[in-house]
């Protein structure tokens, strides 16, 4: 099945139920080869202008069909998506390149993801409640939007994709949706999915382009109500400016420079395996990656023997096969930002413990492959302990008491995770109060999200908004009053209460 897809060469834009032929591409790349998987489309504002026009008519039937009955699609979209985990996941360590073990488990997120949001078909809970003159009944019910616009990234094509469309889709919105060009298999594997589930033409439609192109016609398209976006932030805050000029509701999900706090009293060899796993896994690529270990300075010396020698059963390759368990940087610009900080890193001070270095040699042939990195003895004001770099480089910071290991933690622009490693449970509840990430963990590295509970971040991560959980639902609804006056006879608010 995997070679059927390969064998499509050429990827389409699904709009209005059609699949058009493009008139320019760009080739995708295997980050672990080299090697161009398929060509995917560059497509124009022309191309979104049909896509609105599309959605904007199957919106009006799709928001009419009750809930329940949307619903039904997506626990069939559920069920299709379970059964072709296998492939979907082979696909997405093609093009994204993280390890299948890694694939299989994002695949489920977006199969959870449906059945969570399938449920919602039945709930979209408002609230009834009494009204302040008798005989009148008040309610507040949600309502769709129109068309929404979804702007996702390469590095979790699909969940991020189904923590996105699925609540659009249930609250009876229609979809424009821009896939990262670097990773469009996903998307047309989904929308494969969606058309077999049954979800009637024009209510998802798929438009591959860059984000320059694509992107910024869907911002300043007038009948797109709300763009969702999840990437740089660089990127989401000229959006969300836009959007704001426009009164165009927009929800930011952006970077993160997450930190593990490691106490005096924590189970070191518990925390390692943390530290390594969220480092390290997906190549430090996630928005969750652990890349500062805030540590306190009596365990500092056997916390680092520790992931040093964790780290050595760290196998890298193509994560197609069994064993790798931390696979390529997905382009050139990724690897040169690493090996930037690395620089960085070095000159303002930081002592390297291990890796540092891209790998090169036949084992590691054209595909971009970069050693799991420590540095040690960080302070807080570095670069390297501030900005995102988004790859397999971790900085230790020693610091000398739970009080300072807390303030380290707030001390960067970002606030999506983090994660407290101690056997105190006074400290616990403190850390989970005091920490300011949108997502906190206890005795656990700094990912690893359920898609039933609210994904997101404080400060310069986000906007406020979440994705996946019920949370995902205000996104793409807006809340409508409703008053019935069953008296017969003009009753006034506020004046005719006596
Ligand atoms: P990016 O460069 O900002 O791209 C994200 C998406 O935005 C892509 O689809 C991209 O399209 C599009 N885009 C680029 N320029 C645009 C523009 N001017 N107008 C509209 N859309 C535009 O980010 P990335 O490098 O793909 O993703 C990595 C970043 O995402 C990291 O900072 C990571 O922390 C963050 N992230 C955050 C979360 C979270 O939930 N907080 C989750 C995952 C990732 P093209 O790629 O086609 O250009």
């Amino acid at each position: 099945m995997t070679k059927d897809v390969l064998e499509q060469k050429v990827l389409k834009n699904h709009i209005n139920g059609e699949w058009s032929e493009p008139k320019e591409v760009s080739d995708v790349i295997n980050p672990a080869t080299g090697e161009t998987i398929v060509q995917v489309p560059l497509s124009t504002k022309d191309d979104v202008d049909q896509a609105v026009k599309a959605a904007k008519k199957a919106q009006k039937e799709w928001a009419l069909e009750p809930a329940p009955m949307r619903a039904e699609i997506l626990y069939e979209v559920g069920r299709i998506m379970k059964e072709r985990k296998e492939h979907l996941s082979e696909l997405l360590t093609m093009e994204n390149g993280k390890v299948l073990e890694e694939a299989r488990g994002e695949v489920q997120e977006g199969i959870d993801m449906a059945f969570y949001m399938a449920g919602e078909g039945r709930r979209l809970f408002g609230q009834t409640t009494n009204a302040e003159l008798k005989d009148k009944f008040a309610m507040s019910v949600r309502s769709p939007i129109g068309v929404v616009g979804l702007i996702t990234p390469w590095n979790f094509p699909i969940a991020i994709a189904t923590w996105k469309s699925f609540p659009a889709i249930v609250a009876g919105n229609a979809v424009i949706w821009k896939p990262a060009t670097e990773t469009p298999i996903m998307a047309n594997e989904l929308m494969k999915i969606f058309i077999e589930a049954g979800l009637p033409e024009g209510v998802v439609n798929v438009v591959f382009g860059r984000g320059g192109d694509v992107g910024d016609a869907m911002v300043n398209h007038k009948d797109i109500r709300v763009i969702s976006f999840t990437g740089s932030g660089e990127t989401g805050s000229n959006i969300a400016a836009e959007c704001g000029r426009q009164l165009k509701k927009v929800s930011l999900e952006m970077g993160g420079k997450n930190a593990v706090v490691v106490m005096d009293d924590a189970d070191l060899d518990l925390a390692a395996d943390g530290i390594v796993w969220s480092a390290f896994g997906t190549s430090g690529q996630r928005c969750t990656a652990c890349s500062r270990v805030i540590v306190h300075e009596d365990v500092k010396e056997e916390l680092e023997k520790l992931v040093l020698e964790k780290m050595k059963e760290l196998k890298i390759g193509d994560g197609l096969k069994d064993d790798i368990k931390v696979g390529p940087i997905i382009n050139q610009a990724g690897m040169d930002k690493i090996k930037k900080y690395i620089q960085i890193g070095k000159d303002e001070g930081a002592k390297l413990l291990a890796g540092g270095n891209e790998l090169s040699g036949k084992e590691y042939e054209g595909g971009l492959f970069f050693e799991p990195t420590v540095f040690t003895d960080a302070t807080i004001d570095m670069r390297i302990s501030q900005e995102e770099i988004f790859g397999p480089v971790v900085s230790l910071i020693p610091v000398k008491s739970f009080e300072e290991a807390i303030e380290t933690n707030n001390s960067v622009e970002y606030g999506l995770s983090s994660s407290i490693f101690t056997r105190d449970v006074n400290q616990v509840y403190k850390a989970q109060r005091d920490l300011d990430t949108g997502i906190v963990y206890v005795n656990a590295g700094t990912t690893g999200a359920e898609i039933h509970l609210p994904f997101g971040g404080t400060k310069g991560t986000g906007n406020g908004h979440r994705d996946s959980g019920v949370q995902a639902l205000d996104v793409y609804t807006e809340w409508k009053a409703v008053y019935v006056d069953y008296s017969g006879k003009l009753q006034r608010a506020q004046i005719d209460v006596d």
